[in-house]
């Protein structure tokens, strides 16, 4: 990859595609084709096809189609595979017939079975039944894998498919029905305090664990895996935090200031009970992650002050 490979993420709008595009420009790459409006809806097979004729687009970051919280999940798993499904056949399609000479895709470390052993290796994937919360979504994000690799079985393309770690940060999706965990924390926990509460609920046992990888990371790694990585198994993309529920509310409490008591809802569900990837191979090829998780939180919190703390919940439909 030089400065002037033409670069197209797919889904700028989302987590990883803004962080991705911050990077990309940051790191001086010039020739970023489809960003903002340009982009063109990626569910149209005809508009995905003719943008890809035209704009011809050398590498592809494949982090298009919704995603959200456990709550999203449970209330949208139609939407949410559709979507997924939608945009990851057309965008391969397209860059298929138009010579994309690198694409990586990005999965999810929800594609893995509920009970795989931890931390999670490329291996376990497939080996038994997703967690039902989001199964629709997670099958939808694992089909885009089989495909990667069925395009480059028959075609040689170089298609390569990465499953994140639990991403936060600026843009995400920062309403209680829709959000991740941390986003939806920070918004009820600035709801809470700004009410002056006495309880944050936090949803579940708080006993679950997770990895959270921040998306300036994330965005890291995907690059280094474009310019580096070229096998034909997935790569888990996390070395992050591993952190369990309630450590994460505590944490979100402090960055947020809100001063009251943490209540767990256990009606709520908990949903898998850890998710922490083996990130060897990457880390075995280099590269590190660079933040530090509560720097991180603070940044992210400090990003919604700005950004999103005075809107309503009219982001409830946006992807993230
Ligand atoms: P997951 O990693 O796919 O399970 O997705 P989430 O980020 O939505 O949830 C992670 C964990 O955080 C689950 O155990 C949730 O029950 C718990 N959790 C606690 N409070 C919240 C909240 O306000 N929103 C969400 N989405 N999850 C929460």
């Amino acid at each position: 990859m030089t400065p002037h490979t033409r670069v197209f993420v797919a889904g700028g709008n989302t987590l990883y595609g803004h962080a991705l595009t911050t990077l990309l420009r940051a790191e001086g790459f010039e020739s970023l084709v489809g960003v903002g409006t340009a982009e063109p809806d990626l569910t149209d097979a005809a508009a995905t096809d003719a943008f890809f004729a035209q704009e011809r687009p050398e590498c592809v970051f494949l982090c298009a189609g919704r995603s959200g919280g456990i709550g999203l999940n449970r209330a949208a798993p139609v939407e949410l595979m559709r979507d997924n499904l939608l945009t990851t056949l057309n965008v391969l399609a397209s860059a298929h017939r138009h010579g994309t000479a690198k694409l990586l895709y990005l999965a999810s470390s929800c594609a893995y079975p509920k009970h795989a052993a931890q931390p999670l290796q490329v291996e376990s994937l497939g080996t038994g039944p997703m967690e039902p919360t989001s199964e629709a979504y997670s099958t939808a994000k694992f089909a885009g894998w089989k495909l990667c690799d069925a395009y480059r079985r028959e075609y040689g393309c170089r298609f390569v498919t990465g499953f994140p770690a639990n991403a936060f940060g600026p843009h995400d999706d920062f309403t209680p029905e829709g959000g991740h965990v941390i986003p939806a924390l920070l918004r009820r926990a600035h709801d809470a305090k700004s009410r002056g509460d006495a309880e944050l609920v936090v949803w579940g046992t708080g006993a679950p664990r997770r990895e959270f990888v921040y998306s300036r990371d994330l965005a890291r790694a995907c690059l280094f895996v474009a310019r580096n990585y070229e096998g034909e198994a997935p790569i888990n993309l996390g070395g992050g935090t591993d952190l369990s529920i309630a450590d994460v509310a505590h944490a979100v409490a402090e960055v947020v200031g809100f001063k009251g008591r943490l209540v767990f809802d256990t009606t709520k569900p908990d949903g898998a009970p850890l998710k922490a990837l083996d990130s060897a191979p990457l880390l075995d090829m280099g590269w590190r992650p660079e933040s530090d998780f509560r720097a991180a939180l603070n940044e992210t919190y400090h990003w919604f002050l700005h950004h999103r703390a005075t809107e309503g919940r009219t982001h409830a439909r946006r992807a993230v």
